[in-house]
C-alpha cells in the first residue's frame, strides 16, 4: 500500500509538471504527424498483460507521441479556427476530471452545474435574448447544432399537418460542413443558397418563393451563420430573422466559431438580429479560451428543448424526481453522461473577469485587421476582401493551388507556422486563397510580418 502510495505522488507531480510546463512554456514546437508505422516502431507495444509502467508510458508521451500533435495553440497557427485556451482554464479542466461528477442530472452534479449555469447566464446576456432563454454546455458544434435541430423538427412535428413529414432546412453555401452532416443524421432535406458572402434576407425570402408547395410545407428551419468558419462573414440576421417571423420557422443561429465576438463591442452591432434567434450555437472551445471540448447551444424556450430530448427509463427516474428541484443538462442536448465541461469556462470567467475576455476577443480582430494592413502594403500579397472577425482571405499574386499546398507543407516542415489554403468562390469559380484565422492573443504583428515574408 504504502509503495504505491509514493508511485502515486510521484505521479502526480511528473504530470503536475508536464502541465505546468507545457502551459507556461513561451517557445512552443508547432509538431507533426507521423505516420502510425513509424509510430508503433517507436513505442512498440504499449498495452500488455502486466503494463509497461507509468513512468516508461509517460516517458513514451513526452519523448515521442505527444510530438506527433500539432497543437493548436501555437502563436503561428493560423490555420482552421486555432485555440488558446487559459491556463486557469486548463488548470480547472484537471480539477474537473479530478472531480469524477456526472453532469447530466442536478441530483448528482449540482455545484458543477451551478457553475456552468452562471457562465452559461453570462454567454446568454452577451446574445441579448428574451428573458427565460437559456443553454446547455455540449462536446462542440455539431453536437450543438444538432441538439437545435432535433428540437426544431420535434417541435414542428408536434403539429398534425407535419406528422409524416420529412423536414427541409434552408442555410447557405457559407453554412459550416456540421449543418449538411447533422440533416442527414435527422433524415432532413438541406436547400444551399448560393452565396458564400453574407446571406441576405432579400435572398432567403427569394429561395423559399422558390420552392414547390410540398417543399414549402416541408421546411421547418433556418441556419444562419454568425461568422462563417472561412472567412468570418456574419449573414444578415436581421433581415433572416424577420422573414422567419413571417413565414414561421424556427431561426437557428450557427455562431459556434464567431459566438466569441459577441463580448467584442467593436463587431456586437454585426450580429443584431442574433437576440431574435429560436436557438443559438457558440463554441467556447473556439473564441472563449476554454480547452477541448465544449459548445454550446442556447435556447429562447429551453422547455422546447427538454420536450425533445428528455429521456425516460425506469433507472432514471429517481434522478427526475430529485433533479427536478435544480437543472438537468440532460435534457436539452443529445448526450446523457456528460462531463462538466463548462466548469473550465467558468473558473476562467471567474478569474480573469470578463473584461478580460473582451480584450482577448478584441485583439484577434485586431490582428485580422493588422494583417489587413500590412497585406495592402505589400506587392506580392492582395486580400481576397476585408478581413472580417478575424478572418483573413488573401492570395499570394501569380500562384496556383499547388503552390499554396507546397508553401503550407515547407513552413510546417520546417516548424515555423501552420497557415492553410482555403477555396473563395466567387460566382461558378472556386479560386485557392491563402487564409489566418486569429484566435490567439499572443500572435504578434511581427509574426505576421514573417509569414506573408515566406511568400516572396
Ligand atoms: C467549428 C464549427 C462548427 C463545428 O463545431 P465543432 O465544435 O467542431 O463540432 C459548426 N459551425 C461552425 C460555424 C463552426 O465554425
Amino acid at each position: 500500500m504504502h509503495k504505491i502510495d509514493i508511485d502515486l505522488v510521484e505521479m502526480t507531480m511528473d504530470v503536475m509538471k508536464y502541465t505546468i510546463d507545457r502551459i507556461s512554456a513561451t517557445e512552443r514546437e508547432i509538431g507533426k504527424p507521423k505516420s502510425e508505422f513509424e509510430l508503433k516502431s517507436i513505442v512498440g507495444e504499449t498495452i500488455t498483460a502486466k503494463g509497461i509502467g507509468g513512468e516508461f508510458a509517460f516517458n513514451l508521451w513526452k519523448e515521442h507521441l505527444m510530438k506527433a500533435n500539432v497543437p493548436i495553440d501555437h502563436p503561428r497557427h493560423l490555420a482552421f479556427v486555432p485555440a488558446a485556451p487559459t491556463r486557469a482554464a486548463i488548470m480547472f479542466d484537471l480539477v474537473t476530471s479530478a472531480s469524477s461528477i456526472h453532469g447530466a442530472y442536478w441530483m448528482e452534479g449540482a455545484g458543477g452545474i451551478f457553475c456552468e449555469n452562471e457562465a452559461m447566464h453570462w454567454m446568454v446576456s452577451l446574445t441579448g435574448m428574451p428573458q427565460g432563454a437559456f443553454g446547455v454546455f455540449t462536446s462542440g458544434g455539431t453536437a450543438a447544432n444538432l441538439s437545435a435541430m432535433v428540437t426544431a423538427r420535434e417541435h414542428w412535428r408536434e403539429n398534425d399537418d407535419f406528422r409524416g413529414e420529412k423536414g427541409l432546412i434552408i442555410t447557405s453555401i457559407g453554412a459550416h460542413s456540421s449543418i449538411k452532416a447533422m440533416a442527414k443524421v435527422i433524415d432532413a432535406d438541406v436547400i444551399l443558397v448560393d452565396t458564400e458572402d453574407q446571406l441576405l434576407g432579400t435572398e432567403l425570402q427569394e429561395a423559399i418563393d422558390n420552392l414547390t408547395i410540398h417543399q414549402r410545407k416541408r421546411l421547418f428551419a433556418v441556419v444562419a451563420t454568425g461568422g462563417t468558419t472561412n472567412a468570418g462573414i456574419i449573414d444578415d440576421l436581421q433581415g433572416i430573422a424577420a422573414v422567419c417571423a413571417n413565414e414561421n420557422l424556427w431561426f437557428h443561429v450557427d455562431a459556434a466559431y464567431g459566438g466569441g465576438a459577441l463580448v467584442a463591442d467593436s463587431v456586437r452591432h454585426l450580429f443584431n438580429g442574433i437576440e431574435k434567434a429560436d436557438s443559438i450555437t457558440i463554441d467556447p472551445h473556439k473564441w472563449m479560451f476554454s480547452p477541448y471540448d465544449c459548445g454550446s447551444v442556447i435556447y429562447k424556450k429551453p422547455e422546447l428543448a427538454k420536450k425533445a430530448h428528455s429521456q425516460e427509463g425506469s433507472y432514471l427516474e429517481i434522478f427526475k424526481d430529485e433533479g427536478a428541484h435544480g437543472f438537468n443538462p440532460a435534457d436539452y442536448q443529445i448526450q446523457l453522461t456528460r462531463r462538466v465541461r463548462g466548469l473550465p469556462l467558468w473558473f476562467s470567467l471567474a478569474t480573469h473577469g470578463t473584461d478580460r475576455y473582451k480584450e482577448a476577443v478584441e485583439r484577434g480582430i485586431e490582428l485580422a485587421q493588422m494583417a489587413g494592413k500590412i497585406i495592402k502594403k505589400l506587392p506580392h500579397v492582395e486580400l481576397v476582401r476585408e478581413p472580417s472577425l478575424s478572418c483573413v482571405l488573401y492570395r499570394r499574386i501569380g500562384w496556383n493551388p499547388e503552390d499554396y499546398t507546397h508553401w503550407t507543407y515547407e513552413n510546417h516542415e520546417k516548424g515555423f507556422a501552420l497557415v492553410t489554403p482555403t477555396k473563395w468562390k466567387t460566382g461558378d469559380t472556386f479560386e485557392t486563397v491563402s487564409r489566418f484565422c486569429f484566435i490567439n492573443p499572443d500572435t504578434t504583428e511581427k509574426d505576421i510580418e514573417m509569414i506573408l515574408d515566406s511568400m516572396v
